[in-house]
């Protein structure tokens, strides 16, 4: 099966046309026609090979959506003309400690849907039948893209953390996955906090449902709301000032970054000990959370605002991203 897709052979390099062959479909093998894609800050980092794992050609694209067109005879769940999402990972081994436990997102042999392997900016795109995510009859595919990956890895930290409906939280940085947590957090019943460092975004930030923004630079403002954050969501993937996030956190608060920070982050001891707080992180999140926040999403009708561009445009719409300018999740559709 010969494939069309969009690649970067190198570092910082502009993606072009590129064609592949999709060898035989394994037995528990499910193979995708793409019908949107979103792009989240990871494929830009894949695509610089910032985190080092980078295989070039590198076709990107991890936030699909799309139908069925094949189906191994060893697939369950999913079948031929379903619409699923396919999302950060798309194979899982299925029978380690974690798999067994449903974490198959902490899975050691999982498989990247961009790593080592080509993604979602193509025709089509293969993945296991578990990771192939049904979507539910209701939902607006055209928005659910962002779902997968960007959607799933804060949706999970709320209840990693068991955030509470009475909780005041915190999300540092509004882009695309800080906007879908403030939504989340908004509709879980939670004070929200916004963190930005763009004052063009505070009118949009508020109609999305935060009580205040605060500019994410400044431990000045920072100080202004000291001690009453229950729970902090990291999105930024750059260095700030953390001990002052620290001293927003209410006593026993907890830090949680999903934000792929580049640098070591430094946090000094005393930050932590004087009020029980907590530092974490996690990474998307297992099939089944994902399909829960899925069914949350429609039922709430919590959608990730996007701009659409066609697949033909695709490297206008990664300089959107890089350029800070997307509003707030881009959409590739074909
Ligand atoms: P994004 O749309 O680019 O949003 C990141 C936001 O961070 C920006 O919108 C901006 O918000 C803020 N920011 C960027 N540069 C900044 C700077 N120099 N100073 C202060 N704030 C800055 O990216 P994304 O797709 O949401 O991804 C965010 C991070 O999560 C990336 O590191 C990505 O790789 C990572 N990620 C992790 C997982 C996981 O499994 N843990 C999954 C998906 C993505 P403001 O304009 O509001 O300041
Ligand atoms: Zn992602």
């Amino acid at each position: 099966m010969k494939i069309n897709a969009y690649a970067a052979t190198e570092p910082k390099a502009k993606l072009t046309p590129y064609s592949y062959e999709l060898g035989e479909l394994e037995p528990e093998q499910v193979d995708i026609k793409v019908a949107y894609c979103g792009i989240c800050h990871s494929d830009l980092s894949m695509i610089n090979n910032d985190w080092g794992m980078t295989q070039y050609p590198i076709v990107p694209g991890h936030e699909i959506i799309g139908e069925v067109v094949a189906a191994g005879n060893a697939v369950k769940n999913v079948k031929i003309g379903d619409k699923v999402g396919l999302g950060w990972t798309s194979a899982s081994c299925m029978s380690c400690q974690q798999c067994m436990e449903g974490s198959h997102h902490l899975c050691a042999d999982s498989q990247g849907t961009i790593v080592g392997r080509h993604g979602g900016f193509a025709d089509y795109v293969r993945g296991h039948w578990s990771w192939a995510i049904p979507l539910p009859d209701a939902i607006d595919m055209s928005k659910a893209g962002p779902l997968l990956c960007g959607g799933i890895t804060v949706f999970s930290p709320i209840i990693l953390a068991n955030v509470k409906p009475t909780d005041t939280v915190g999300v540092i940085g509004i882009g695309g996955l800080g906007h879908m947590a403030l939504k989340f957090l908004k509709h879980w019943g939670c004070e929200v906090i916004a963190f930005s460092s763009n004052p063009s975004k505070r009118e949009e930030i508020l109609k999305m449902g935060a009580s205040k923004v605060i500019n994410s630079k400044s431990p000045e403002e920072l100080e202004s709301i000291a001690g009453k954050l229950d729970f902090i969501l990291n999105t930024t993937n750059v260095t700030l000032d953390w001990d002052s996030y620290l001293s927003t956190l209410a006593p026993k608060g907890r830090f949680h970054t999903v934000g792929a920070v580049l640098e070591p982050m430094a946090i000094a001891a005393f930050s932590l000990i004087m009020g029980e707080k907590s530092v974490g992180g996690s990474p998307i999140g297992s099939p089944a959370l994902t399909k829960t926040m899925l069914d949350f999403c429609v039922r709430h009708e919590i959608y990730p605002t996007v701009e659409e561009f066609p697949f033909e445009k695709v490297n206008e719409a990664m300089e959107h991203l890089e350029n800070g300018n997307a509003r707030f999740r881009v959409v590739l559709k074909k």
